[in-house]
């Protein structure tokens, strides 16, 4: 009996040892996480002794931002479906939260954009461009492929671990991390360097020249491709997970989700001669929804939407985007709108 006492005494306090050093693990995994992709400052160790205090309060308010950008249960604490999420693949560029990327949102100057990719294998090429072409087809930028001797606009490389730019051959501050986690990432739009995309090499890619869920557990090429894309034309993450921009992987996504769509005719305006978004009822007035010089090319917002049930705002700490419309302000929130006019 003494024994049997022993053992389960040995057993709980092993247990509870182990449980201890996984919750200590797990909120060093968040708080990596956290660092990495733009949610938590790190804190100065010089700043005081109430250093411990703000630093709860920062990692608090972080992983609570964090879980509401994905929809998660923001409750600021470690929670299983956190851990999950912050397990998956995803792009390596941080989600914005931290920067003011939002309210000064970049892009091209110009809708002729040149384009090059380290890869001499045509069935690649051939998913670049198809990669360009489904960005292509929403606005009026275009897309050439420039020869070896030119810089182009955007630059596309396979690489792995630690790496440097390609083109200017300054160090890259984002390695990567091997298969899994981190599949690529690339640069915002800018007129002084050549903007890259980064592939990870280590990952075992498929290059299945369509995106289907049912067939393949590697990552699709074609899929990341587009979504680095978005990047380099000026696009963030979005909270909207039926978005290419999305930044954890699935593979169920392979074309723009209507949430890609406004955001980059927001950068650059509609396609000529493309027809509007929505479907519009005729005594709806057009507006548009993009401060374009394209006034016979509108996308128009449905006056009755049914499937728009926007919570009140004043409960929202957050909103996905907004956009001013001559008088109207219009805020965006998981595919709802609210027009305030
Ligand atoms: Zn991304
Ligand atoms: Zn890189």
């Amino acid at each position: 009996m003494c024994v049997l006492i022993l053992y389960l005494l040995i057993s709980t306090s092993i247990v509870t040892a182990d449980n201890m050093n996984n919750s200590a693990s797990d909120e060093q995994d968040v708080v990596n996480f956290l660092s990495k992709y733009g949610y938590l400052k790190p804190l100065n160790n010089d700043i005081n002794s109430n250093n411990s205090i703000r630093y709860k309060e920062n990692y608090n308010e972080a992983l609570f931002n964090f879980q509401e950008f994905y929809n998660l249960p923001a409750t600021g604490e470690i929670n299983q479906e956190t851990l999950k999420l912050i397990k998956q693949s995803r792009c390596g560029l941080p989600d914005a939260v931290l920067s003011d990327y939002t309210l000064h949102p970049k892009k091209w100057s110009h809708f002729n954009i040149t384009w090059r990719a380290h890869v001499g294998d045509s069935h690649i090429k051939s998913l670049v461009r198809k990669a360009f072409s489904i960005w292509e087809e929403f606005t009026n930028l275009k897309f050439t492929e420039t020869p070896r001797n030119r810089y182009p606009n955007i630059f596309i490389a396979f690489t792995a671990r630690k790496h440097k730019y390609f083109i200017h051959q300054r160090e890259c501050s984002s390695d990567f991390d091997g298969p899994g986690n981190v599949l690529a990432h690339a640069d915002f739009p800018n007129d002084i360097n050549v903007t890259e995309i980064h592939i990870d090499n280590a990952e075992s890619w498929s290059y299945s020249t369509t995106v289907d869920a049912s067939y393949s557990d590697s990552p699709s090429l074609l899929n990341v491709i587009i979504h680095e894309l978005g990047h380099t034309l000026g696009l963030e993450h979005s909270s909207v997970n039926t978005s290419i921009m999305y930044s954890f992987y699935s593979n169920s996504r392979s074309k723009l989700d209507q949430d890609d769509i406004w955001a980059i005719q927001n950068l650059y305006g509609i396609k000529s001669k493309q027809k509007p978004t929505f479907n519009v009822s005729t005594t709806t007035t057009q507006k548009s929804l993009l401060t374009t010089s394209t006034p016979k090319n509108v996308t128009v917002l449905p006056k009755d939407n049914n499937n728009n049930k926007f919570p009140d705002l004043c409960s929202l700490q957050t909103i996905d985007k907004f956009l001013i419309v001559k008088t109207h302000l219009y805020i965006f929130y998981k595919k709802n709108y609210s027009n305030l006019s």
